[in-house]
């Protein structure tokens, strides 16, 4: 069978993730027969380089020998077993793994198998936690505006990007919204540090003003990825650990999209030299093999609601495939990969290359800004760059980019209007000039007329 008797068969049965099914009239389904390091291939034998990590969690390739090797052998020892009351070798040693790479003090691991349920998990332990401390009254959170933490009903409410948001609004707990230290928007001449630090002015006077009812803040650090890949500077994190250090505050660190090696170092945390009292793991944690996430937090979070049975301070909360011993096994065999070569070192030459393969797209005057954090690099593309004026949405430039991209063999799927690449760590520099020069292509299509 081709491509298109899948397609045929699948419009007739699937509903999409993120997609207004209507689009497939006239927009190709791909349907994928197998994958190969950087490369996924159709059913017509047609190859695309996976320029976005499947949705940003791939990190060693497709069908990678390693990590197939470690889950067929746990695959022949044990698939899954209930974590309340019992426990297995892989998700003990996962936990001692996670314990010792993650910032210091992250001393306990609690699993769910997916990042939103990791987002609700932090959240409920942070409130939980002041109640138990005997502070009832600290039930609210604080967000950066533009940030993404997940699309269940809690995740949904801490994020804000607009496009998921809106519709539910009515269903979602209030939070209390800080303005971004997203570089974007600083002044001419001024550095990226600069604006990060001067904007932490917003969440300095939301704390001093609200700290009696703010559980906690969230952020995503270094990177917003969903909202549009917009980045800032470290010295907001460390002004923020501060902060909420004086404010008696927790700090939910949501590394889901960029932990892992993304931003260049192995947790982005690591750049401001913080530790966050939760940090969220998930989507590279298993190397984009499966559904995998856990919240670390320190022995004092713990300890609040460590006691006897009847004092009522256990944290209850579950998934029914809380640990699972594939999921767990993927990401140990993962977490092999990056001691058996020095992959932040490699992508330090990746990020180099990338970075110079797109260096002249900021000549474009439809480009408004070319922005890199490790291995992310964004294009913002804009109908203005001077005004920053950007195209209408309605207009939908950047799912021309995605078209031009599976035309010649690349997976480009564009946030809006800006297009980026967040490739595999297995991409070669042949690879990044094929992905970047497609990019390029795509970019001065999509901005004609
Ligand atoms: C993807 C993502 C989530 C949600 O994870 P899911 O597994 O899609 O539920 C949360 N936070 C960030 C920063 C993400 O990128």
């Amino acid at each position: 069978m081709g491509n298109q008797e899948y397609v045929q068969r699948d419009l007739s049965v699937v509903w999409h993730p993120c997609t207004q099914m209507k689009d497939h009239e006239w927009l190709p389904m791909i349907p994928i027969r197998r994958g190969d390091g950087v490369w996924l291939e159709d059913f017509d034998g047609k190859r695309y380089l996976d320029a976005i990590s499947s949705w940003w969690v791939n990190l060693f390739g497709h069908r990678n020998p390693h990590i197939n090797a470690a889950l067929q052998e746990q695959l022949d020892t044990l698939e899954h077993v209930i974590l309340a009351g019992f426990t297995h070798q892989a998700v003990i040693e996962l936990s001692e793994q996670l314990v010792r790479i993650t910032p210091a003090g992250l001393s306990r691991c609690f699993y769910a198998d997916n990042g939103s349920s990791a987002i609700e998990i932090a959240l409920k332990m942070s409130f939980h936690y002041w109640l138990n401390q005997g502070r009832p009254e600290k039930t609210k959170f604080i967000t950066l505006q533009n940030s993404y933490h997940g699309e269940t009903l809690g995740a949904l409410a801490v994020g804000n990007v607009k496009l998921y948001k809106t519709t539910y609004g009515p269903l979602l707990m209030d939070t209390i919204e800080v303005p971004s230290p997203d570089c974007y928007y600083r002044e001419p001449g001024e550095s990226c540090a600069d604006y990060s630090e001067r904007m932490f002015q917003y969440m300095e006077t939301a704390l001093e003003e609200q700290a009696d009812q703010v559980c906690a803040v969230i952020v995503e650090p270094l990177v917003q990825c969903a909202g549009s890949m917009r980045m800032y500077d470290p010295v907001y994190l460390k002004l923020l650990r501060d902060a909420c250090d004086r404010h008696q505050v927790h700090l939910i660190a949501d590394e889901i999209a960029v932990g892992f090696g993304r931003t260049g170092t192995l947790f982005a945390c690591e750049q401001a030299n913080i530790s966050p009292d939760f940090l969220c793991l998930s989507k590279g944690l298993t190397g984009g093999y499966l559904p995998l996430s856990a919240v670390l937090t320190h022995d004092s979070v713990y300890q609040a609601f460590y006691g006897d049975y009847a004092e009522q301070r256990a944290f209850l909360h579950s998934h029914s495939y809380t640990g699972n011993a594939l999921a767990c096994r993927a990401a140990l065999a993962t977490l092999q990969l990056f001691e058996h070569s020095d992959v932040l070192k490699q992508n330090r030459a990746r990020a180099a290359a990338m970075s110079e393969a797109t260096a002249h797209f900021a000549e474009h005057p439809n480009v408004a800004d070319v922005r890199q954090t490790g291995m992310i690099t964004a294009i913002e593309l804009a109908k203005n760059r001077d005004t920053r004026e950007p195209f209408p949405w309605q207009e939908r430039r950047g799912l021309r980019v995605y078209q031009h991209g599976l035309r010649n063999g690349v997976l480009l799927r564009p946030l809006g209007n800006v297009v980026y690449f967040m490739p595999p760590y297995v991409i070669t520099e042949q690879q990044i000039q094929t992905m970047t020069r497609v990019g390029w292509e795509g970019i001065l299509c999509a901005v004609q007329d």
